[in-house]
């Protein structure tokens, strides 16, 4: 493990929130007492439960669910399998996800879950046999019209199809609304596996033509992370014409300066365990390292937090960064990069399309009418770029960069709801 890799560690992700979040809220003029609930999860659920493995001992999981904020509406975020989860960490993302909801407007609260464990070292049984325990531990905490779980890492199709399962079993009938990212066959939306991905490059296509960037094959892009985010957003971006000169995932990155093949990568991918990168032959080896500090024209951080820190963030000689992943920028990065002219797509902007596509799927299933995708795709454009517009409206206003924009335009929404509804009793 690299040296940044090792400082990412020692940040708290969820600090990192509250940080970015007082910078916000300090341009706004809300009440002090609604200042400081928005800061504070709602509530939170901790789980310890058993499970049976392959070889039939019993190991005992911990997992989380918190709902951040349910102002709006029903909350709503993803679920991540990973080693490294913890309170803080599941704290902080449900908190983006408020930010991220209300900044695309939709009728949502933030939430998210995390069960501490390493998918990548479980058999596909022992993954089912933990979800559907997991579902059944946090069943007190969602419902499809309280809080809605979609993917995130270490998460996808096939776990939501478990959680909708284990669901509707204990409620005696189908009950498709519980998650979002479902596999279409039981009510999944065209569109959403891809959506995150896509989302994150409409983002980019985005800034560029308004920089003036009209030739997308001029345009090199790195991407780190090859999961669900960054394999559509590297997909995506390549479909459109952009070159994408460098990707990584956990195993290492591959680098190729006139462009990677996507298309052969993905072939590669298909095969590979765990659909990793790990021996990729057409490219020359890197480290995420390296990736992140590439010569290129945008960088894509699409894996995880504390990516780009004060360690590294002079390294940086991207002039856009996109941020498909959920708090890849630590605040003292974020001041290194504005002073020396770096745009900052933030999070809570450039992966809104996962959760913008979820919503759509959401209200499919409740209505039990499903659109092609090109309607899914259309709507996602119209949703992103309303978005975008604000935030750039936002940033002209208070003269403050992307991420402090995007904060600001949330915040002010869930704050201004917040005394609408008024403080019960
Ligand atoms: P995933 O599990 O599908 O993929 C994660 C990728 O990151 C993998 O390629 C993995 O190998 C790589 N990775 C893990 N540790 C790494 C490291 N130390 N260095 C480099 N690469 C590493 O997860 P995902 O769903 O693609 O999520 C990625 C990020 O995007 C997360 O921050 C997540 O919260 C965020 N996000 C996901 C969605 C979604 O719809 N899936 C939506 C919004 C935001």
């Amino acid at each position: 493990m690299g040296l940044q890799a090792k400082a990412a560690e020692h940040i708290n992700p969820y600090e990192v929130a509250l940080q970015q979040y007082d910078r916000a809220v300090a341009y706004l003029d809300l009440p002090k007492g609604i200042v400081e609930f928005l800061r504070y999860p709602k509530r939170e659920l901790t789980v310890n439960f058993p499970v049976r493995l392959d070889n039939d001992d019993i190991k005992v999981f911990t997992g989380y669910r918190v709902h951040h904020n349910t102002v709006l509406g029903p909350s709503k975020g993803g679920i991540r399998y990973a080693p490294s989860v913890d309170l803080d960490e599941v704290r902080a993302l449900a908190m983006w996800m408020t930010w991220k909801c209300a900044l695309v407007n939709l009728p949502y609260g933030g939430a998210k879950g995390g069960v501490i464990c390493d998918p990548y070292q479980m058999s596909e049984a022992e993954l089912e046999r933990l979800t559907r325990r997991y579902a059944t531990e946090i069943n007190l905490f969602i419902s499809p019209h309280g809080d809605i779980p979609a993917p995130d890492m270490g998460t996808n199709a096939q776990t939501m199809a478990w959680i909708m399962d284990t669901y509707s079993m204990t409620m005696g009938y189908s009950v498709p609304a519980i998650v979002t990212g479902k596999p279409i066959n039981v009510g999944g939306s065209q569109g959403r596996t891809e959506a995150t991905g896509r989302g994150v490059v409409i983002c980019m296509d985005e800034v560029l033509h308004r920089r003036g960037y009209n030739r997308p094959a001029d345009v090199r892009v790195a991407v780190q992370g090859f999961g669900n985010v960054g394999t559509y957003a590297a997909k995506h971006a390549d479909e459109l014409g952009y070159c994408v000169i460098a990707i990584s995932d956990v195993t290492g990155g591959y680098y190729n300066p006139k462009g990677l093949d996507i298309d052969d990568v993905l072939h590669y991918t298909a095969d590979s365990p765990h659909h990793q990168l790990a021996g990729y032959p057409h490219a020359e080896p890197i480290t995420n390292a390296e990736l992140l500090a590439l010569g290129c024209d945008v960088l894509a951080p699409c894996a995880l937090e504390n990516q780009i820190t004060e360690e590294n963030a002079r390294d940086i000689k991207a002039f856009l960064i996109v941020e498909g992943a959920n708090g890849p920028t630590t605040p003292e990065a974020d001041d290194i990069l504005f002073e020396n002219g770096v745009q900052i797509v933030p999070d809570i902007l450039a992966n809104a399309g996962g959760v913008t596509v979820s919503y759509f799927e959401w209200v499919q299933g409740l209505q039990s009418f499903f659109w092609d995708v090109e309607e899914v795709n259309r709507q996602l454009q119209r949703v992103l770029i309303k978005a975008f517009d604000e935030v750039y409206r936002t940033q002209t206003q208070f003269g403050v960069d992307m991420r402090t924009a995007a904060q600001i335009t949330a915040i002010q929404r869930v704050g201004g709801a917040t005394h609408t509804r008024g403080i019960y009793p």
